[in-house]
């Protein structure tokens, strides 16, 4: 395995850096159109951005030019004087005709716009003219909640006052009455001939008419959102995601997402089921409220959670005439989708390649591998068979070779064997200095065997009588062969010539006792063998003296009549005799 990642690692180097390179290439540009992308995305909210800053200018700016026409109309002026004087007495103010005349005077100015009613508020920051009785003569709710705005009036500005929780009930879409709704007003200064402020002029504006009509012009794509805060961070104009802010929960489902949302970071994405841990008024402003609040506006090119807790990007401003912020965001996942189908398309080709170049490296290495295994087992194989079939040939040598040295008639050693074991037993016993006996049997009269009964029943008679020597011998170190024609020989190493006579002797008899018919024997009527035995020792000695010698017994037992035994005695041949 180590050995097959030595041989693929080297051709796949070029490759691999190839690869690499692509890779790191393909990395910088994705980098470089991501961070691209991103400038893209500001650039176009802050477009957005400064076009809905300006909208809301040129209509607020309308609306106070007609707010400060009114104010300085000369009827509103005079009757504004006197209310002033009265306001102090409620019962006679209130009864007033002042009051009834400039009531009927703003009640036909506002329906030019649809306004929801008007205050006068005097220096003391009380109401002395409004469209309904009870919330006069006490504490203006602008001074309550936006007394900043309301001192910028009384110093003789236009103002514009952002969105603000009403002090009286105010109709809903619906037509019915409610508490708590969010209202909005202008304020101008009512001043006397002199130019002292006498008081302040406010028409109530619906917010959901035109304020937040403008800024929901800044909506883009599908999460795209532009909108108004306060500076604590209350989000004074609709929200575009009302329903995903009622289905989790933030607010109530009879309630408009306006004033009641904290521009607040959940700290976690709400639409995918975070929930919150603090509640909203507990939570810090999200990055965008902090820095617009703060006056920071550089352009900020991340990611931030916005009051979903959803991730977006942003550009924002504060409006310090109009005394609130402005911010357009997008949903990032909306913002980068193309990026992100670029991004998909780059890897997508990258793995293509990728997979393309180690697949054109690797399989042909694969093959080449698979093919030299192969191959290699191919010669294990063969190796295996060369092996098999050097042991078959050893064994047939092996056949071959005791084939050679056996005689096929009689199944005993033949001459040759005869030959070697003679030699080797010499040498052994030249050595040892141990003796060697040599047995020659010669089957008597055995032509005229062969004449008579035919020479088929002469290999018979070989046989048996083969048969019978081999039987007789005890020692498996006797070798019995075949000399040659009916002669056959026994070789004894470390016998005396007394123990070889003795098994000559007992040869004869086994034979002559077998009685196999012979009746043209002149020696008996049976087959019969003569026998010659010879024994020699010492260091001195070799097989042809001990063949001599056995031969020469041999000769001797033929001439003393056959069917016997004869001892070659070195002095004199044939001392010994059986029987
Ligand atoms: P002696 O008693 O003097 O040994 O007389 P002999 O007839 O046995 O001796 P001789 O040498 O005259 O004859 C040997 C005979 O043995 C001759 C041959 O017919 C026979 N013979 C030799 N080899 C074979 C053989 O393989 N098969 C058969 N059937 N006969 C054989
Ligand atoms: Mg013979
Ligand atoms: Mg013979």
């Amino acid at each position: 395995m180590t050995l097959l990642k030595a041989k693929i690692a080297k051709p796949v180097i070029f490759p691999l850096t190839f690869i690499a390179a692509i890779a790191v290439s393909m990395g910088f540009a994705l980098s470089y159109i991501e961070s691209n992308s991103k400038k893209n995305i500001h650039t176009s909210l802050e477009t957005i951005l400064q076009i809905s800053q300006e909208a809301l200018i040129l209509w607020s700016g309308s609306r106070l030019d007609d707010l400060s026409d009114i104010a300085s109309d000369p009827d509103i002026i005079a009757l504004t004087s006197t209310l002033l004087d009265t306001h102090n007495n409620k019962s006679d103010h209130l009864n007033s005709a002042a009051l009834n005349s400039l009531r009927s005077m703003m009640v036909h100015k506002m329906s030019k716009h649809e306004d929801k009613g008007f205050f006068i508020i005097a220096p003391d920051r009380s109401s002395v003219a409004s469209m309904r009785d009870s919330n006069m003569g006490t504490e203006n709710i602008i001074n309550k909640v936006r007394k900043s705005h309301l001192d910028r009036v009384f110093l003789g500005e236009e103002v514009f006052i952002p969105t603000i929780h009403s002090d009286v009930p105010l109709e809903t879409k619906t037509g019915a009455l409610r508490a708590h709704e969010p209202t909005l007003f202008i304020a101008a200064p009512i001043m006397d001939k002199n130019g002292q402020v006498l008081a302040v002029l406010t028409l109530r504006l619906n917010p959901l008419v035109h304020f937040t009509r403008i800024t929901e012009l800044g909506r883009i794509g599908n999460s795209g959102e532009t909108y108004g805060f306060d500076n604590k961070g209350l989000l004074i104009t609709r929200s575009r995601f009302t329903h995903h802010l009622k289905s989790t929960g933030e607010i109530g489902n009879d309630e408009i997402a306006m004033l009641s949302i904290r521009i607040a970071d959940p700290g976690g994405n709400l639409l995918k089921g975070y929930v919150p841990y603090r509640p909203m008024n507990e939570r810090p402003l999200t990055l965008m409220a902090t820095r617009a609040i703060s006056g920071d506006t550089t352009a900020y090119l991340e990611s931030y959670r916005d009051y979903r807790g959803v991730l977006v990007f942003g550009a924002w401003l504060w409006n310090d005439d109009l005394g609130v912020g402005l911010t357009t965001e997008i949903d990032a996942d909306e913002a980068l989708l193309t990026f992100q189908l670029t991004r998909t398309i780059i890897l997508s080709v990258m793995t293509l390649i990728i997979l393309l170049t180690l697949g054109l490296v690797i399989i042909p290495l694969w093959f080449q591998e698979r093919e030299k295994k192969a191959l290699r087992k191919y010669n294990e194989n063969l190796e295996q068979t060369v092996l098999e079939r050097t042991v078959e040939l050893e064994q047939a040598n092996e056949n071959l070779k005791a084939l050679s040295e056996i005689d096929p008639l009689t199944g005993i050693a033949n001459r040759r064997l005869y030959e070697h074991t003679l030699s080797k037993e010499m040498a052994s016993a030249k050595r040892t200095l141990h003796p060697v006996s040599l047995i020659i049997i010669d089957i008597d009269n055995f032509k005229l065997y062969n004449d008579n009964y035919g020479h088929d029943e002469g290999d018979v008679i070989l046989r048996k009588v083969a048969k019978l020597i081999a039987n007789s011998t005890a020692r498996t170190t006797d070798l019995v062969a075949r000399y040659g024609g009916e002669e056959f020989a026994v070789v004894m190493p470390a016998t005396d010539e007394e123990g070889a006579f003795h098994l000559a002797s007992l040869i004869r008899n086994y034979v002559e006792a077998q009685g196999f018919e012979h009746r043209f024997s002149d020696t008996a009527n049976t087959v019969t063998v003569s026998i010659g035995v010879a024994s020699l020792s010492g260091p001195t000695f070799n097989s042809t003296d001990l063949f001599k010698q056995a031969d020469a017994a041999l000769y001797q037992a033929k001439e003393n009549g056959r069917n016997q035994v004869v001892l070659y005695d070195k002095d004199k041949c044939g001392i010994m005799s059986n029987p």
